[in-house]
C-alpha cells in the first residue's frame, strides 16, 4: 500500500522536511516520468530515488558505478530498516544465490548493481521477472566522455532504457559542467525528461587560499588544530602522498596514503581505515575520489595545485556532505604551475596540451584573484552569486584594505631595472625578493647582486609581502612574467613610465595571514553548537556500535544527529525520536544505548544550554533559487512567459519540452511568483474531473501517477502539474489567512 512520502521521510530517515528540490524530484519520478536531477554533493540525492522506491510497489533498480559505494548505501538503508541489497562480483556464489532467491520472492525494495552486470545477457529478463518498476542511474555523468570519470559501460544503459519502455528512469549527478549535463540526457536515451537543476553553491564550505610555504608544516598545523576531525589532503604525486602521510604519522596523527600505485589490498585497507575512523587523515592523489562517500570529511586541503577549476570544485566538494561547516584550503604556489607546465610540454597531443594549459591558467587566475572565492568558483560554472560578501571565504572574511604603495612599487620596479642592468638577464620572483630583503644567497654572491643599489632596501617588509606586491604589479602591467618555464620577472614600458612619474599608486594590502590553524575559529555557517564533551563520548559509542556491526560509523548515525543529541540531551524515547536522523528502525536498535549514555553523562556533568541553530538554514542567499524555491532555469521560463510568449514558443526558444516549460510555470505558481489563470491551461470541466480523481486516490496530490491512471490517461501530466500547483497555491493562501 503506498505510503505518503512525508511519512516515509519521517519514519525511515527521521527527517521532518524535504530539502530543496527533493519533493519535486520525487513527485516527478512517481508520476512515471523520466527525470534528471542535477544537485550538488550533499544536497541529498539518495533520498530522491530511495523515497519513490519505497512509495511505489515493486522493485527499484539502482545503477551505481562502484562496488564500495553500493555496499555503504545498502548498509545505510538496512540500518534504516529498508529491504535493500546489491549484486556484484564481491559476493561469493552462496551469498549471491541467497540474494537472487530473495529477489525472486520479491522481498527487496531496492537492488543496487553496476552497469556491466545489468547489461549481461539474461539480466533484463530477471529484472522483469522480479518486477522492476523504476530505474535510478546514480553518478549519471559517468555516461559522458566529457566528464571526469567516464565509464564506457554506462553507454550501454540507453539499451536498457529501450528495453524497459514502461519503466521510468531517474538520472542523478553532481556534475557542474553544462556540456556533461547535456550529454547525459542524450546518451541515456531519456524520454522527455523533467530536469531539475539546483544551485551548485555549497553553503557550509569555507574556501581559503594560502601562500604555500612549507606544506608539510602548514598541513600539520592545520590538522593538529582539529583533533578528532577527518580530512583529505590532496597531493599531485604518489611519492608526495606517502611522504605527507609518513610525516603526519611521525607526529602522532593517524594518517594513510592513497594512490593508484599501491597494492590493491593496501589501498582498500587504507580507504577502509579512513571510512571507519581509524585513520583521521588520508593523503591522496586524485585517484581517491568518487568511491568516497564519507559524510563527515571536515576539511579538504590541496597541498598541490588542482588540475583545473572543475577538479578543484569536485575535490573540495568531498568536504561536508553532511551539511556541517567544513574547510577547503588551497596551498598555492606559482612554482606548482611551472612544474605542471613542464609536464604539459611532454604531452604528445598538442590540442590536449593547449586545453590543459588554458584550464591551468584559469586555476591560477582564480587563486590569484582578490575577488570572493565563492563568486568566482560559481561564476566559472555559469552561476551568478548575488551577494557582495559570501561570509565564508578568506577574501570575504578579511576584506583587504588598499594602501598607498607608491614607494614600495618604485623599490620593486627599480630592483628589476638594476638586476637587468647589471646582469643583462632577468630573474625569478624569488630572487628579486631576496635582493630586496638583502638575503645572502649563493646566487646573490655569484652575480654580485649584493652590490646593487636596491640590495636590502626592502628589509622592513617580509618576503611574502614583496611577492604579493610583485604579483599585483604584474597584474597591473608594470612588470611581466615570462611564459617559459623560468618565469622570470621583467620591467614593462608601463613600469618604466611609472618609475619616472610621480603618480600615486594604490595596492591591496597583503593579507595579514591568519595562522592556518586559526581559520577554524572563524564563524562558520551551519554550525550546530553542542556539548562537545558529550559529543565526543557519543562518537566513541557510535564507533563501538559500528565496529560490532562491521559498518562505517556514519551508518549508525551522522555527526549532525550526534550534535543534536549533545544539544538537546533527550531522556525519553519520544524526545529521541524527535532528533533529526532518527527513524523508527534506529530508534529500536540504538535508542536505549544512546539514552542510557546521555543519562549517565548527566549524572556527572552539568547540562549546558545552547540555542538551536536556525531550522534548516542552508546559509546565505541561494543563487539559483533566489525567488523562494524557483531555480534559475525556471526563472528564465517565467520571464519569457511574462513577456507574453506561449508555452510552445518558450519550449522552442529554450529547446525544452512543453512538459518542462509547464513544470517551470508550476514551480512559479506554487511559490506565489506568478499569478496565472487556470483557465489558460485546462477547462472547468477538466478541473472538475481532476478534483474527483484526486479525491478518489489514496495518495492525493502527492503522486500524479495514480491520478493520471484514474483519468484513463486522458489528461496530460502537464495539466496535472499545473493543477497541483494551483491547488497548493490555494491551500497555502488559505493557511496564511
Ligand atoms: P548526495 O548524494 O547528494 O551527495 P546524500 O544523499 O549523501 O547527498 O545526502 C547527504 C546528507 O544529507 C545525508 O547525511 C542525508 O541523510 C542528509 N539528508 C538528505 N535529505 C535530507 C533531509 N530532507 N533532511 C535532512 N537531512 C537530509
Ligand atoms: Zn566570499
Amino acid at each position: 500500500m503506498p505510503r505518503s512520502i512525508h511519512a516515509i521521510l519521517k519514519e525511515i530517515y527521521g527527517y521532518d522536511s524535504f530539502r530543496p528540490f527533493q519533493e519535486e524530484i520525487i513527485q516527478a519520478s512517481l508520476s512515471a516520468r523520466d527525470v534528471v536531477a542535477i544537485l550538488p554533493t550533499g544536497a541529498g540525492k539518495s533520498i530522491c530515488y530511495q523515497v519513490p522506491a519505497l512509495a511505489r510497489d515493486g522493485l527499484t533498480l539502482v545503477i551505481s558505478p562502484l562496488i564500495a559505494l553500493m555496499k555503504d548505501q545498502v548498509d545505510s538503508l538496512v540500518a534504516n530498516g529498508v529491504a535493500a541489497t546489491f549484486l556484484n562480483s564481491s559476493l561469493d556464489a552462496e551469498e549471491a544465490r541467497l540474494r537472487i532467491s530473495g529477489l525472486e520472492q520479491g522481498i527487496y525494495k531496492l537492488l543496487y548493481a553496476a552497469p556491466e552486470r545489468v547489461m549481461n545477457g539474461g539480466f533484463i529478463d530477471d529484472l522483469r521477472r522480479w518486477g522492476v518498476q523504476a530505474v535510478a542511474v546514480d553518478e549519471a555523468h559517468c555516461v559522458s566522455e566529457w566528464g571526469h570519470d567516464f565509464r564506457p559501460e554506462y553507454r550501454q544503459l540507453a539499451k536498457l532504457r529501450e528495453q524497459l519502455p514502461g519503466v521510468p528512469f531517474l538520472a542523478l549527478t553532481a556534475t557542474a559542467t553544462h556540456r556533461v549535463r547535456e550529454d547525459l540526457v542524450t546518451q541515456l536515451g531519456l524520454r522527455q525528461p523533467e530536469i531539475f537543476i539546483a544551485s551548485f553553491n555549497r553553503p557550509n564550505l569555507t574556501y581559503t587560499i594560502l601562500p604555500k610555504a612549507k606544506p608539510v608544516r602548514q598541513v600539520f598545523d592545520f590538522v593538529s588544530a582539529r583533533p578528532g576531525e577527518a580530512g583529505i589532503i590532496y597531493l599531485q604525486s604518489r611519492k608526495g602522498t606517502e611522504e605527507m602521510a609518513a610525516a603526519l604519522a611521525a607526529e602522532g596523527i593517524p594518517a594513510r596514503a592513497y594512490h593508484a600505485g599501491l597494492e590493491p589490498q593496501v589501498r582498500s585497507e587504507n580507504q577502509e581505515a579512513f571510512l571507519r575512523d581509524r585513520a583521521r587523515v588520508i593523503c591522496a592523489t586524485v585517484a581517491f575520489g568518487m568511491g568516497i562517500d564519507k559524510p563527515d570529511v571536515r576539511y579538504v586541503i590541496h597541498a598541490d595545485l588542482p588540475k583545473n577549476m572543475e577538479s578543484y570544485y569536485q575535490e573540495t566538494g568531498r568536504a561536508g556532505r553532511d551539511g556541517l561547516p567544513s574547510d577547503c584550503v588551497l596551498l598555492f604556489s606559482k612554482g606548482d604551475f611551472v612544474r605542471n607546465l613542464r609536464f604539459l610540454e611532454e604531452m604528445t597531443d598538442p590540442e590536449a596540451a593547449a586545453i590543459a594549459r588554458r584550464q591551468m591558467g584559469q586555476m591560477i587566475d582564480f587563486a590569484e584573484s582578490n575577488q570572493c572565492r565563492r563568486r568566482e568558483l560559481l561564476g566559472y560554472f555559469g552561476e551568478k552569486w548575488p551577494g557582495d560578501n559570501c561570509g565564508s571565504c578568506d577574501i570575504c572574511l578579511s576584506p583587504r584594505e588598499t594602501f598607498d604603495a607608491s614607494l614600495e612599487a618604485k623599490k620593486f620596479l627599480s630592483c628589476l631595472f638594476r638586476i637587468r642592468e647589471k646582469s643583462r638577464f632577468d630573474l625569478g620572483m624569488n630572487h628579486v625578493t631576496e635582493v630586496l630583503t638583502g638575503a645572502n644567497t649563493e646566487k646573490i654572491r655569484k652575480w654580485q647582486h649584493d652590490s646593487l643599489s636596491t640590495y636590502g632596501i626592502g628589509k622592513d617588509i617580509p618576503r611574502d609581502d614583496w611577492r604579493e606586491i610583485g604579483g599585483q604589479l604584474v597584474r597591473l602591467g608594470y612588470a611581466q612574467i615570462s611564459e617559459d618555464t623560468y618565469q622570470t620577472v621583467s620591467l614593462t614600458d608601463a613600469g618604466r613610465a611609472f618609475l619616472r612619474s610621480s603618480e600615486p599608486l594604490l595596492l591591496t594590502r597583503p593579507p595579514r595571514r591568519p595562522e592556518p590553524s586559526s581559520t577554524g575559529k572563524l564563524a562558520r555557517s551551519g554550525e550546530i553548537p553542542c556539548d562537545e564533551g558529550l559529543f565526543q563520548r557519543l562518537r566513541e559509542l557510535r564507533k563501538r556500535l559500528a565496529d560490532e556491526r562491521n559498518v562505517p560509523p556514519f551508518v549508525v548515525f551522522g555527526d549532525k544527529t550526534l550534535r543534536y543529541l549533545a544539544l538537546r540531551y533527550p531522556l525519553t524515547a519520544a524526545e529521541f525520536l524527535g532528533i533529526p536522523g532518527v527513524g523508527n528502525q534506529k530508534m529500536a536498535d540504538f535508542g536505549e544505548v544512546f539514552l542510557a549514555e546521555i543519562a549517565a553523562w548527566l549524572k556527572d556533568h552539568e547540562r549546558l544550554s545552547f540555542s538551536e541553530p536556525e531550522p534548516a538554514a542552508p546559509a546565505p542567499p541561494k543563487p539559483m533559487k533566489s525567488e523562494g524555491g524557483v531555480n534559475a532555469t525556471a526563472m528564465e521560463t517565467v520571464r519569457l512567459f511574462q513577456e507574453g510568449n506561449g508555452i510552445p514558443r518558450i519550449a522552442a526558444l529554450r529547446s525544452l519540452t512543453e512538459g518542462t516549460v509547464c513544470s517551470h510555470l508550476a514551480q512559479a505558481v506554487t511559490h506565489g511568483m506568478l499569478d496565472l489563470n487556470p483557465r489558460d491551461f485546462y477547462t472547468e470541466e477538466e478541473e472538475q474531473r481532476i478534483a474527483e480523481a484526486v479525491a478518489g486516490t489514496e495518495t492525493g496530490l502527492d503522486q500524479l501517477g495514480p491520478i493520471h491512471q484514474a483519468l484513463g490517461g486522458k489528461i496530460t501530466y502537464e495539466k496535472l502539474h499545473l493543477y497541483r500547483a494551483f491547488a497548493k497555491r490555494v491551500s497555502r493562501a488559505a493557511e496564511g489567512s
